[in-house]
């Protein structure tokens, strides 16, 4: 397939309002790529260029891109800065750029899909001290080959922003379609392999192979997501529940096989090497090979210390001896995913954890098994006096479902009236602010993965914080104005609110009240932030709402 083909595609998806087409458009194309394409075009147009569970990373920022952009149109970065600012979508941009470069080049090749995805792979493997000057070099190259359109789906796929507006499961039932599968199986191809790309190319094979896919070691799976709610409600819904203390902490997916394990992020990020002390508790904990999900706290004789000493560890890559006397870790293990060959994400979770409860000795969540609402409450406080976040309650029946934040666990803590929100713009500070970033935008997003503003924060933010951000976003700048900058989406922030109203201001059609910066969730990533249904579904239970 030409790249041009797969700009077309994307274009007239974005063009198109609904779903169903969207569906019947990606549909139609994927029978007639080759195995080599498939994976990748499904990729692409998820708006990824690896799978979700590999390291690779393109190591490219704004920046870079520009630099690229201003060499091959022929003018200075600080113009070609100026132009994109100006219209806020970095893509269209270059775009425009590039239209008015063509009457002048000469030698441009057409592209191709695999082409561009190897000249990704390429930068994402170049290291050492001159890595920059030879990515810069593929993507000047990259550029020049480039037609307008092209260049608008290039520069969005390396700046994490396609949105052509189909979401993850549009393209799902996309696949079935084309390949006439059941959707379950595609499913759970996807939830066990974290890998579309690889999933449309079994789909081709048939429902078989799909129903195959089982979990891999060292190859980490999303992990299972929570919602809010109230006791009385689950209860009323489910009966009896399973309930656990919520450890504020940071999430960690264990690997172990024979002696080797590895452990990753919740955003799937390698992290063994920063927390060995964890390792070695986990590794003395099992013989078993198996995939276990928790969460790491700190403690500081024996009480839970806040949530920011953990990622300070995690985050640490020299001295992290020293830092592990001073920060001491301790995993809590709450979930199984695979034992000695078995995937178990199809298992109900009373079985899980019996499962869990045979195989690992230490470590593992104290757990309690209830329908009644006191009880329930009475163990709510037990874990708020014992410096905990709250409880997490659990469906028994429910299946282990990566990546899906949905009622089979629900959240009880008691600032509920917090959310996560990803940081896609930013107001210049004023005063002695005037240097950093003084007011945030933020934004939820859409079903289909679009990001939709719902708020701003300036409350909150520390002047040390304030700093820290600044540092974070101020190579993420992927459009300016007057006071105002628009960010690449990768942060994401807590923020606390009072109540949630109905506001024409915001393209979310919603609005924080009394919005106020909590923290900085930078184990999060942005497909983790609230959905536009989700911020819908609070604003019904608002007590008057209903
Ligand atoms: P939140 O980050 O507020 O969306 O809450 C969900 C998170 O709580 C999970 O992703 C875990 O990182 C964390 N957590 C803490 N304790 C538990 C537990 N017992 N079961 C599941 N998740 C837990």
């Amino acid at each position: 397939m030409q790249f041009n083909e797969f700009s077309e595609i994307c274009e007239k998806i974005e063009k198109t309002s609904g779903r169903l087409d969207s569906i019947d458009i990606v549909a139609e194309v994927l029978p007639k790529l080759s195995n080599e394409e498939l994976p990748v075009f499904v990729r692409f147009l998820m708006g990824r260029i690896f799978p979700d569970y590999s390291p690779e990373k393109t190591g490219i920022g704004p920046n870079l891109v520009y630099e690229a952009v201003a060499y091959v149109v022929g003018k200075d970065k600080e113009s070609v800065i100026k132009k994109i600012n100006s219209g806020g979508d970095a893509g269209r941009a270059i775009e425009n750029l590039l239209s008015k470069k063509e009457q002048t080049s000469f030698f441009s090749e057409s592209l191709d899909l695999l082409e561009v995805y190897r000249d990704f792979y390429y930068i994402s493997g170049v290291g050492g001290n001159s890595s920059q000057k030879e990515k810069l070099k593929v993507l000047k190259r990259l550029f020049s080959d480039a037609n307008p359109k092209e260049a608008r789906y290039i520069s969005r796929l390396i700046l994490g922003e396609l949105r052509i507006g189909i979401g993850e499961g549009n393209i799902r039932e996309a696949v079935a379609k084309a390949f006439l599968v059941p959707t379950n199986s595609v499913e759970h191809a996807y939830q066990a392999s974290n890998d579309l790309g690889e999933v449309a190319l079994l789909a081709k094979e048939g429902e078989g192979a799909l129903n195959d896919v089982r979990v891999e070691l060292f190859r980490p799976v999303k992990m299972m997501l929570a919602k809010q709610g109230t006791i009385a409600d689950i209860i009323g819904e489910q009966g009896k529940i399973a309930a656990e203390y919520k450890y504020d902490g940071t999430r960690f997916q264990f690997h172990k096989k024979d002696g080797k394990c590895r452990i990753y992020s919740r955003k799937l990020e390698e992290v063994t090497d920063a927390i060995p002390d964890v390792s070695d508790m986990l590794l003395s904990s099992t013989e078993h090979d198996i995939i276990l999900d928790g969460e790491v706290i700190a403690v500081d004789n024996g009480k839970p210390l806040p949530f920011q000493y953990v990622l300070r560890r995690f985050r640490r890559k020299h001295d992290i001896a020293d830092h592990m006397e001073s920060i001491r870790l301790v995993p809590n293990i709450f979930d199984i995913i695979y034992l000695d060959g078995e995937t178990l994400i199809d298992e109900p979770f009373s079985k899980r954890r019996e499962i869990l409860e045979s195989c690992v000795s230490k470590y593992v969540a104290p757990q309690i098994v209830s329908g009644d609402i006191e009880y329930i409450e009475s163990f709510y406080r037990s874990a708020l006096n014992d410096g905990h976040e709250g409880i997490m309650i659990k469906s028994l029946s429910a299946h282990y479902t990566p990546g899906v934040r949905g009622k089979e666990w629900i959240k009880i803590k008691p600032a509920v009236d917090t959310i996560d929100l990803a940081v896609i713009g930013a107001e210049w500070g004023e005063g002695k602010r005037a240097h950093h970033f003084g007011t945030f935008l933020l934004a939820c997003r859409s079903e289909n993965g679009d990001l939709l503003p719902v708020s701003k924060v300036a409350t909150g933010i520390s002047d040390e914080m304030l700093a820290l951000l600044y540092s974070l976003l101020k190579d993420r700048i992927i459009s300016e104005s007057k006071n105002s900058v628009k960010f690449e989406p990768e942060i994401v922030f807590e923020v606390g609110y009072a109540e949630i109203q109905k506001s024409p201001t915001y393209d979310a059609g919603y609005a924080l009240r009394f919005p106020r910066f909590l923290r900085l969730r930078d184990d999060k990533g942005i497909d983790e932030i609230e959905t536009i249904s989700s911020i819908e579904e609070r604003f019904k239970n608002q007590s008057g709402n209903r």
